[in-house]
């Protein structure tokens, strides 16, 4: 608002600008649009919220129809180019604390820069490297979309171009339309961005737990990596998010909407719908979600998906001497005494049970 107040003072007489879905942002432009008529550009999703419907005009609940829809539905005008005027921009000062998020000073150029982002990212190869959370596997482009320094439109050009090219751009492409059927939930369902679509599970806060968890001392080391990186980098990798809301939500039992706050609070890439859609889905309540009796394994995970330990030991440098073997050993785990490292908080088979016990008690009680 600030800003718009400072641009009407400089004689501007209209925003054009491209939104989102969530609460924040729809009271955000309505306020704007009291100070400079408001132009709604839409090059923040692929599609519009009422673009997509099933055959009775009701919105789709299930990704993969909802997918096959927006293919068939998806047209030359999805790539229309807006051609910004060229613009200098005014210096202005903001009151945002950034001693509290460190790694601010630490992005590079190769970060910040949406084109080197693109150029340095391995499109062809994205299917096959994207579950390998040591490598820079997957774009990195969550908060170019967010910030729109990059625009969906822009990039889908990108994707068309390149794949004339001969590249495989459909497994990037079905992501970006995921990241469009989030905001299109969230449009057609406004509460979701706070209560459960289904079940009536409510998670059982203990800020004891949460502490520990978002300090990352669980000692399950897959977990406690995932939140160093997020508290470092800004960023954590799709498959460690899904371990650790798992996890928070059905191991230690807290309320995803905790969780989902702390990851809003941290991810450079924050998006309202995809992270609180994403933390139901783990958490079992969402629209087409993780069965709730569906409990991930941590340490399964990470022998799976980091088997030499390389992505825990580059955000537990304490850890790297351990044999990776033994991050991925709950009982090993038990059984080390480490200097700098928590023995593990919760032994999984029993919290596995726990959870499952709540989750059907809960149900029974409807
Ligand atoms: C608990 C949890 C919270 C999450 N919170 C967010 C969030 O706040 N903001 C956010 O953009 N994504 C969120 N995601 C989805 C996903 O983790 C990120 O989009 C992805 O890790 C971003 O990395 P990238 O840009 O390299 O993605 P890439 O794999 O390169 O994908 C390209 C783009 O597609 C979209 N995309 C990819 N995967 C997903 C997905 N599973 N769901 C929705 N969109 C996707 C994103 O816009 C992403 O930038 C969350 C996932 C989980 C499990």
């Amino acid at each position: 608002i600030e800003v718009f107040n400072f641009l009407n003072t400089f004689g501007f007489d209209e925003v054009a600008a491209s939104g989102d879905y969530d609460e924040y942002a729809k009271n955000r432009d309505r306020d704007i649009s009291h100070i400079l008529p408001f132009n709604f550009i839409d090059d923040t999703y692929i599609f519009s919220p009422k673009e997509i419907l099933k055959s009775d005009g009701s919105p789709y609940l299930v990704f993969t129809p909802f997918y096959n829809s927006a293919k068939n539905n998806f047209k030359a005008l999805h790539l229309r180019e807006y051609m910004p005027a060229k613009m200098k921009l005014f210096p202005f000062r903001s009151n945002f604390d950034f001693e509290e998020f460190p790694y601010f000073s630490k992005l590079s150029k190769e970060i910040l820069d949406p084109k080197l982002v693109l150029d340095s990212f391995d499109l062809d190869r994205y299917q096959s490297l994207k579950e390998i959370m040591s490598i820079r596997g997957t774009s990195r482009l969550g908060a170019h979309l967010r910030f729109g320094t990059i625009g969906i439109r822009e990039l889908l050009r990108y994707l068309a171009k390149q794949k004339k090219s001969g590249l495989l751009t459909e497994p990037f492409f079905r992501q970006l339309v995921f990241r469009d059927f989030y905001a299109y939930l969230l449009y057609h369902f406004p509460y979701l961005s706070s209560q459960n679509f289904r079940h009536p599970f409510k998670g059982i806060p203990n800020e004891f737990l949460h502490s520990i968890f978002i300090k990352a001392k669980t000692g399950v080391p897959i977990v406690d990596a995932g939140i160093k990186e997020l508290l470092e980098t800004g960023f954590m990798h799709n498959r460690v998010r899904m371990i650790c809301a798992s996890f928070y939500t059905k191991h230690l039992l807290l309320p995803w909407q905790w969780g989902a706050s702390f990851f809003a609070k941290y991810l450079l890439d924050f998006d309202e719908a995809s992270n609180a859609l994403s933390w139901q889905w783990s958490a079992g309540t969402g629209v087409d979600p993780q069965p709730y009796f569906r409990i991930f394994n941590p340490y399964a995970q990470s022998a799976k998906f980091d088997k030499d330990g390389i992505y825990i030991k580059q955000f537990l440098p304490n850890l790297k001497n351990i044999e990776a073997k033994i991050l991925h050993d709950e009982e090993a785990l038990f059984a080390q005494n480490l200097e700098d490292y928590p023995k593990p908080i919760v032994v999984h088979k029993e919290s596995r049970e726990r959870a499952l016990a709540y989750f059907k008690g809960a149900i029974r009680k409807i």
